[in-house]
């Protein structure tokens, strides 16, 4: 029945240049989107987006694709009526109506909109011609205009079309539309979903993974993978950086107070995310830190580990509770993932008793001892660094 959408997206901000950017940026995601479920053709039209469907195409699978697109407020599913003469228009909407209202003891209300100006009736005549020819088919049915349970809206352009089903779309700003930014990446639960929510701005990403074999298996690095992929799904492709970090974390445990180590793990990862952030035009980093979720995360902690970075360090769970964070994660499907038990590079060499104010001037102290021998293992890190293309 239905053989096209109207995609609605929300235009509130969106001015000149910008909306130019969102619509192109939209468009395109709704075709990669669809691109591997068959020929969709994708236009743009006055402030939405409008696809038509192949012949045979699978509604649900559609459906699915268009509520993982960012930018998305409403997924309209039309009904096309080839001729716009109308005792075949009305006629086609009752069909409609038929079809779709099987209990028709509904309040509604008929909206309309014309391409075609020299239509023989204007918006407002058709709302009412619409209205009356409905009721008197449908005698159960009733007018309502202010709050009707279902708005059945026909737009008359070179062929028309019908629909009253909004399905909600997730919003944001579509992939692309933003600048790009590097999430550091772990095995968990919370940086899966800080990339999502940044990735919902409009924000592409890349990612950084920070390996340590043989502490941290294959295993843990394909959770990381698996997440990528996972991701990706709603963010786009992910160029993904496996960084091989036991040298440095080894280097770090032998040198450092033990009690420091996470913190100054925490901070060598800073800096090589922001490194690599750097190469790849990336113009920010992304982290799934909460304020008090871990000792590495006090605000002491995160005072000390922003220290090292000029680029601006996004933290969308900065104020998030754990259970929020896993409700997000359930949506979009990482959790799961997230919690196989397979080691992360930071637990294997965790003290047993972290610093929880770390002062910056201690650390730093600290951090000297490394001075023989870090920015080379930096760089060798940099140069060995393992690149795995997502989605
Ligand atoms: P997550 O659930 O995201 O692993 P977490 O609660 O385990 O977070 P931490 O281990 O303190 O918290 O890590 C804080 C943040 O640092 C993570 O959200 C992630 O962005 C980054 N991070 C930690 N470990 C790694 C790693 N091995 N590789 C890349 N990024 C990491
Ligand atoms: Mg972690």
């Amino acid at each position: 029945m239905f053989k096209a959408f109207l995609i609605k997206y929300a235009e509130i901000g969106l001015k000149g240049n910008n909306r130019y950017i969102f619509e192109n940026a939209l468009k395109d995601r709704i075709k990669e989107a669809l691109d591997s479920l068959g020929e969709y053709y994708v236009s743009k039209e006055q402030g939405r987006i409008f696809i038509e469907c192949p012949e045979s195409y699978d509604y649900d699978e559609t459906v699915s694709a268009l509520t993982k697109v960012f930018g998305i407020c409403s997924i309209c599913p039309v009904a096309v009526i080839e001729s716009s003469e109308w005792d075949i228009l009305s006629k086609e909407v009752g069909d409609y109506v038929e079809m779709m209202y099987t209990d028709r003891n509904i309040t509604f209300k008929v909206e309309a909109k014309r391409a075609d100006k020299n239509y023989q009736y204007t918006s407002p005549e058709i709302c009412i011609e619409m209205g009356s020819y409905l009721l008197n088919r449908f005698p159960e049915m009733k007018v309502d205009v202010h709050n009707p349970s279902v708005r059945f809206t026909v737009e008359i352009r070179t062929k028309c079309y019908v629909y009253s089903i909004n399905i909600p779309g997730l919003g944001g700003m579509p992939v692309g539309s933003g600048g790009k930014a590097m999430l550091l990446l772990s095995g968990g639960i919370d940086s899966p979903v800080a990339g999502y929510m940044i990735s919902k701005r409009g924000v592409s990403l890349a990612a950084t993974y920070f390996h340590a074999p043989p502490y941290t298996s294959d295993r843990a690095k394909q959770k990381v993978v698996d997440l990528a992929a996972k991701i990706s799904k709603y963010t786009g492709k992910i160029k993904l950086f496996v960084i091989n970090f036991t040298d440095i974390q080894l280097y770090i445990y032998d040198q450092c107070p033990h009690e420091e180590l996470t913190i100054i793990m925490r901070r060598y990862m800073m800096k090589i995310a922001e490194k690599l952030a750097e190469q790849e035009n990336c113009l920010g980093l992304i982290t799934g830190e909460s304020i008090g979720q871990v000792a590495s995360q006090t605000m002491y902690s995160l005072a000390a580990t922003n220290e090292v970075c000029t680029m601006p360090v996004y933290r969308p769970l900065i104020a998030y509770d754990k259970k929020d964070i896993v409700e997000i994660a359930e949506k979009i499907d990482t959790f799961e993932t997230s919690i196989l038990p397979f080691e992360d590079c930071c637990t294997i060499f965790v003290a047993k008793h972290p610093v929880t104010r770390p002062s910056i001037k201690i650390i730093k102290k600290s951090e000297k001892k490394l001075d023989e021998k870090i920015d080379e293992m930096i760089e060798t890190a940099i140069n060995t660094v393992e690149v795995i293309s997502i989605g």
